[in-house]
């Protein structure tokens, strides 16, 4: 009876468990601010509430084909042609619940137990956790020091017979680094020669600033679809500020969506057609969402940016995509204060009621990840209230909430 020890030896995602966190103290009256956050705080675009609306407002709300709705699928389709430059069939395409789903079912496809995934940290907290619950082994790259992007030699070293997948994520989670052209080149040639799986997780690839662009990894070979090693994940999530939806899809050869669609037979049967319909209307809707979306999470990024290089000790690269960033605030460390990130995130959820992720959870000690897809404001009180926690040069005294609190650490 209970918990198997195999699913005991599963994580819970330490962002879902923060946002939980933060619900729970602010029904208790704290006054919170946010930074952990993964979701912009926008509302859904117009077309994609009306085309939800039309499909309840029908009533008939039943299940869709197991890989989706084929106008969505003609939709994404055209949405691959617009933002990568390639044409694939509806063959080549799975609707999921969410990105996450999509790589999970993907993964489940590819591994058989004792296979290893290279993940290159800083990586997202549910990789390797979902790499674990195919019963196969998650390698981390680490960067070299000072830098938030492995190096290409340093992943081709880490690569043995059991590999079979890399994941990329650029616009990457958590550090905002957007990975060059030469790199991902680099990484699709090699895996499209090697026969190993290039898992692109490219979830936040509109959100780019500073006039910077997320290559497109089709650039890179010369490969038909069905022939290809790579697997393309996106999803409405991020880009059009849809969370809730739990909408994403996957791209890949025929045969590989193929067995992914008999697993997603077999567990949730097809994601919802409510949901699918109002993830078509955004992507064939009126784009101006995702730029004013894009356009206020530079603002933010600046600021944060800005804030963050007053603190005493912190050192930041800025960001070119995503809403996050991943200072390094081990010149922060002392006593009285914390002795690492998951010491220090809690030193400030205490302490300022700011709420921060650990680097430790995206595989690199030392940083902490800062959210700004929240309002300006958040980030602006966030920032006012970590530096008064980390800097000795502010005033002792602060607002939080309806308290007033005295700095007696530093
Ligand atoms: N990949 C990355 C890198 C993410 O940050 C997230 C969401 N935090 C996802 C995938 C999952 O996206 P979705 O909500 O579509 O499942």
């Amino acid at each position: 009876m209970g918990v198997s020890q195999f699913a005991r030896g599963i994580a819970e995602s330490p962002t879902m468990a923060l946002n939980e966190r933060a619900r729970v103290l602010r029904e208790q009256g704290e006054s919170i601010v946010h930074l952990g956050i993964g979701e912009p705080q926008n509302a859904a675009p117009k077309s994609a509430v009306d085309a939800s609306a039309a499909i309840l407002a029908g009533g008939k709300i039943k299940y869709t084909p197991t890989t989706g709705v084929p106008s969505f699928k003609k939709a994404i389709i055209r949405y691959t042609e617009t933002n990568y430059g390639r044409t694939v069939s509806p063959k080549n395409v799975i609707v999921c619940s969410g990105a996450k789903q999509a790589i999970f079912n993907a993964l489940w496809t590819i591994l058989d137990p004792g296979d290893e995934v290279i993940l290159l940290a800083p990586y997202w907290v549910s990789y390797p956790e979902m790499v674990k619950m195919c019963r196969a082994v998650p390698v981390v790259v680490t960067p070299p020091a000072g830098s938030l992007t492995p190096a290409v030699d340093d992943i081709v070293r880490a690569v043995t017979p059991r590999t079979r997948a890399i994941i990329v994520n650029s616009p990457n989670n958590p550090s905002g680094m957007v990975f060059s052209r030469e790199m991902v080149g680099a990484l699709v040639a090699f895996c499209e020669d090697r026969g190993i799986h290039a898992i692109m997780d490219d979830i936040y690839h509109k959100l780019v600033y500073d006039g910077v662009k997320a290559s497109s990894c089709y650039d890179f070979t010369t490969r038909e679809t069905n022939a290809s090693s790579l697997i393309v994940v996106n999803g409405v999530a991020k880009t059009y500020g849809m969370t809730g939806f739990r909408i994403g899809w996957a791209l890949a050869s025929e045969e590989i969506v193929g067995a992914m669609g008999t697993l997603q037979s077999q567990t949730t049967s097809c994601t919802s057609s409510l949901c699918q319909a109002g993830a078509e209307g955004a992507i064939l809707g009126p784009q101006d969402d995702v730029e004013s979306l894009r356009c206020c999470m530079e603002r933010n990024r600046d600021l944060i940016v800005a804030e963050l290089g007053k603190v005493p000790g912190v050192k930041v690269v800025k960001p070119s995509g995503t809403f996050y960033c991943f200072p390094d605030f081990s010149g922060c460390f002392r006593d009285g204060v914390a002795r690492g990130s998951f010491e220090l995130s809690m030193f400030l959820l205490s302490k300022a009621r700011v709420i921060t992720v650990p680097g430790k959870d995206f595989g690199l000690e030392g940083h902490l990840r800062l959210s700004y897809a929240g309002s300006t404001a958040d980030v602006v009180e966030g920032m006012k209230r970590i530096r008064w926690a980390l800097d000795p040069s502010t005033a002792k005294d602060i607002q939080i909430g309806d308290k007033t609190v005295t700095r007696d650490w530093l």
